[in-house]
């Protein structure tokens, strides 16, 4: 007999960190998934444990081509999210978020599906509101090394609120603010990742500018809680909706936290700052806290514990990025 409960949910970007992540998240809750990656910046490693269970699929696949399949719900992380990842093939990036956007969009309303979007605090480029509520508009570059990623992502928020307008389709948009745990790779290139791997391997901690800029770090696991409370929200809360955790941190304080949690002796050495790298970061959560009921409950420390040990474990084990 049919499981009416048992969804068909569509994960793209599935081997990504989120996307693995949210892979495992889905099937614990009894759900069939298919996990969509053309591999880019994901791993296979963060999706072997879940090749045992027989309704786990995974298809290589880029999204920038379209992609004719049947499911109930779509989840679309399909992008790479570090800058230096982001920056290897900016044009490759924008597509990735437009045309990945359109084709899942186009497949979302074929099937009607009920489609969520990984959207980013990036779209409100370097801010000149502090902390970030949804209705500021943002203060983004449109030409600059960030632009392929940020306008990228702020064309496909445009995309999906027109799909809902235009055909009616339900949409559930995320501001997804840094968010860090394991299943990061070790050349990841994000800062957490950096700073843990370089302190456990001895080698200097690189802090970018006067490391004076602030960020606002939030563990993964209260994010995938976010994600399943916005998809699962009513219809008539499309979004866009901050998930984030409003702790704020400048770099040169997270550089200090890592140094004393891993007991490492690198020394923190000072590179140049990246150009349009946002001065400040913090979200304004108090949409999720009213209408999903959210918000994170995993403080920077207890996050960093848990990462610190799966970095610790898989460097000991001789898997360098390179094995990846
Ligand atoms: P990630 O780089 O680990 O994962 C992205 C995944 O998408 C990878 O598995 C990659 O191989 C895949 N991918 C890239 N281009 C693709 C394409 N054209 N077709 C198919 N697959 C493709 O990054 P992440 O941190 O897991 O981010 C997931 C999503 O969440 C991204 O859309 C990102 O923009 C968004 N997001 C993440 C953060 C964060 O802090 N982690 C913050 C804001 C937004
Ligand atoms: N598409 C897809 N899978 C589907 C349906 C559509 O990948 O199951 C793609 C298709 O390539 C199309 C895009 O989604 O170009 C947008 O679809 P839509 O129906 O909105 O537009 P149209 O087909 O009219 O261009
Ligand atoms: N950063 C740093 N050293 C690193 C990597 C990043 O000082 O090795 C800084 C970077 O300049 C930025 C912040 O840390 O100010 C967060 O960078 P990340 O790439 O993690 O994310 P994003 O800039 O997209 O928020």
């Amino acid at each position: 007999m049919k499981n009416l409960q048992r969804k068909r949910i569509l994960v793209t970007g599935g081997a990504g960190f989120l996307g693995s992540h949210l892979c495992e998240r889905l099937l614990n809750e009894g759900h069939d998934v298919l996990c969509v990656d053309n591999f880019f910046t994901g791993a296979k490693e963060n999706i072997i444990p879940l090749l045992d269970n027989p309704h786990f699929e995974v298809l290589r696949h880029d999204v920038t081509f379209p992609l004719y399949v049947e499911v109930d719900e779509i989840y679309n992380l399909a992008c790479p999210a570090s800058p230096v990842h982001y920056q290897f093939d900016p044009v490759q990036t924008t597509k990735t978020s437009v045309l990945g956007a359109i084709n899942m969009l186009g497949l979302a309303k074929r099937t009607r599906a009920k489609i969520f979007q990984a959207s980013t605090s990036e779209v409100y480029g370097d801010p000149q509101v502090h902390p970030q509520p949804e209705e500021y508009r943002g203060h983004v570059n449109p030409n600059g090394l960030r632009a392929c990623y940020d306008e990228g992502k702020r064309c496909a928020e445009t995309l999906f609120f027109d799909y809902r307008r235009q055909h009616g389709l339900r949409i559930k948009v995320a501001r997804i603010f840094n968010t860090y745990g394991p299943k990061m790779l070790p050349n990841d290139g994000r800062v957490i990742s950096n700073f843990i791997v370089q302190a456990l391997r001895g080698e200097p901690i690189t802090v970018y500018g006067d490391g004076l800029q602030t960020r606002s770090f939030c563990y993964v696991d209260d994010l995938i809680e976010g994600f399943l409370r916005l998809m699962n929200s009513p219809d008539d809360l499309p979004g866009p909706i901050n998930l984030g955790n409003p702790g704020e941190f400048t770099i040169l304080e997270l550089a200090q936290k890592v140094l004393s949690m891993t007991g490492s002796k690198s020394k923190i050495v000072f590179k140049p700052l990246p150009k349009d790298d946002p001065l400040q970061r913090r979200p304004d959560i108090s949409l999720a806290r009213e209408q999903l009921r959210w918000e994170p409950k995993i403080k920077l420390e207890e996050g960093l514990i848990k990462t610190i040990a799966y970095f610790d474990k898989l460097l000991k084990a001789g898997r360098t990025a390179k094995s990846f």
